[in-house]
């Protein structure tokens, strides 16, 4: 069984997934400055997709990047008066707290473009040798955007519609809308050595490189959100056919729509920014999920306070309606009925281009066919374990922290964790607790590897380990 997903590139529904293996890349931040809640979408997103395919079976690679050398971070630097390394590391950390906050879970892989400069440089030979790229005197090169006859084809425009986008022109680009792959580093600036001179990459091939490095076989999925689609996936592709046109790069580009604020996109240049830990803190972290989720990802969404409220409120409806059957331990033919055409109905959603707003319809669904039955008969409530175990297991796939933190006291370890982790993966986060106070590192490091590959992480804090699902 595939998945299907809507491709940006032809408009058709691209299946992913035949061979039982997905690999994913998904465009990250640009690190400097703390992410707003428009930029959390597409994390958010992924992440429940990927949670999603992997409670599949699918063997998932995900892989998202951190830009962590452009323009805007060595501005940042010199505003602040501090090192652009400082820079990275500032936000980057903020980045990730915002992550953790919201419950999302990490990428199997964050490459970092500094560390794939060597990478660069050679797609960028490669374009040279082929004819695509051309270096100039001032020590940039610059990709030949007439030399690629699909230019255009992901955004959908004709060369001669395309506004030119790189600010700051050099008067040695053969055509204005020809872009920089390698750009030569003023006196003070970072740089890297090069063939072309000391320079530093331009941000289209840094993701260019960094999907064929991690994804060799190429990305099944590409995402990132709309606003991204030109010129950045435009150039992306470029580069990528331009230098490689044997292989495949992309099987399936989704766009994410935009977060929008007063029915204007959300963005540090318009000014219009919620900071994705002030609205996490003011509204919670299941109500900003049920905003992103209740939406289909590829559609504009609006943000509001009055909306999240809403939001906050519909999930705490649902989760009501969960808590009143979570003490079940029998189920009724009403119990097995709603479970399965729960999860048919999940499925079928989630299959047809990540469908989040009708999972949830058919989660509220059957939450409210209990919910009838526990208001008519209340003796019914402890009559829902199949149904119950069915919401466990599709909340938790959806990032909802469905009946908060617990606590389970296993072999003489408190473990905190959300849902319902199975005994075994309790036993030896135990076990590897048990390791670390002994100090032996080897072991106790093996059994995280293994709890990972399953999809399990673990935080060491002060009070013990929590145990999440990545
Ligand atoms: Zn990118």
């Amino acid at each position: 069984m595939s998945v299907k997903v809507r491709d940006s590139l032809s408009g058709g529904l691209v299946e992913v997934g035949e061979s039982g293996r997905v690999g994913i890349y998904v465009c990250g931040p640009t690190v400097y400055n703390h992410i707003h809640i428009g930029n959390v979408r597409g994390h958010l997103f992924w992440d429940v997709a990927v949670r999603y395919m992997r409670s599949c079976g699918y063997r998932v690679k995900f892989v998202w990047n951190i830009t962590d050398i452009d323009d805007k971070i060595i501005n940042r630097a010199n505003q602040e008066g501090v090192s652009w390394k400082e820079i990275v590391r500032r936000y980057t950390d903020s980045f990730h707290e915002r992550l953790r906050l919201l419950g999302i879970g990490m990428p199997d892989v964050e490459p970092r473009a500094t560390e794939h400069i060597p990478e660069m440089i050679s797609l960028i030979q490669e374009l040279i040798r082929r004819g695509h790229a051309y270096p100039a005197p001032n020590g940039d090169v610059y990709y030949a955007v007439e030399t690629f006859p699909r230019y255009g084809a992901l955004s959908k425009q004709r060369l001669e519609e395309m506004k030119v986008t790189e600010k700051g022109q050099t008067g040695y680009k053969r055509n204005p809308l020809d872009f920089t792959l390698w750009k030569a580093s003023k006196p003070g600036e970072p740089s890297w050595e090069s063939p072309w001179g000391p320079g530093r990459p331009g941000w289209h091939i840094e993701c260019s490189a960094m999907v064929e490095k991690h994804l060799p076989e190429g990305a099944d999925i590409h995402g990132g959100g709309s606003d991204i689609r030109f010129p950045h996936h435009e150039n992306e592709l470029a580069q990528s056919c331009g230098a490689h046109p044997e292989r495949t790069f992309v099987r399936a580009w989704a766009h994410h729509g935009m977060v929008r604020m007063a029915e204007e996109k959300m963005a540090k240049s318009v000014g219009n920014v919620v900071d994705a830990k002030e609205a996490t803190l003011r509204h919670g972290r299941d109500a900003i999920r049920m905003w992103l989720l209740q939406s289909h990802y590829s559609q504009p969404i609006d943000y509001s306070d009055e909306i999240l409220e809403e939001k906050r409120r519909s999930c705490e409806r649902l989760l009501r309606l969960y808590r009143e059957i979570s003490r079940s331990e029998t189920s009724s033919p009403l119990s097995d009925r709603l479970a399965e055409e729960l999860r048919e109905r999940f499925d079928a959603a989630m299959r047809e281009d990540f469908n989040t707003p009708e999972a949830i319809a058919a989660l509220f669904d059957a939450a409210g066919g209990a919910g009838r039955e526990v208001s008519s008969r209340p003796a019914s409530a402890g009559e829902f374990a199949s149904l119950k175990e069915a919401m466990r297991e599709i909340l938790g796939v959806l990032g909802f922290e469905a009946g908060g933190e617990r606590i389970s006291e296993v072999d003489g370890v408190r473990i905190r964790h959300t849902g319902e982790p199975p005994e075994t993966v309790l036993r030896r986060v135990a076990r590897r607790e048990h390791s670390r106070r002994r100090r032996e590192w080897p072991e106790a490091d093996r059994l995280r590897e293994e709890l990972l590959r399953e999809g399990w992480a673990i935080e060491d804090t002060a009070s013990g380990p929590v145990l999440s699902r990545r």
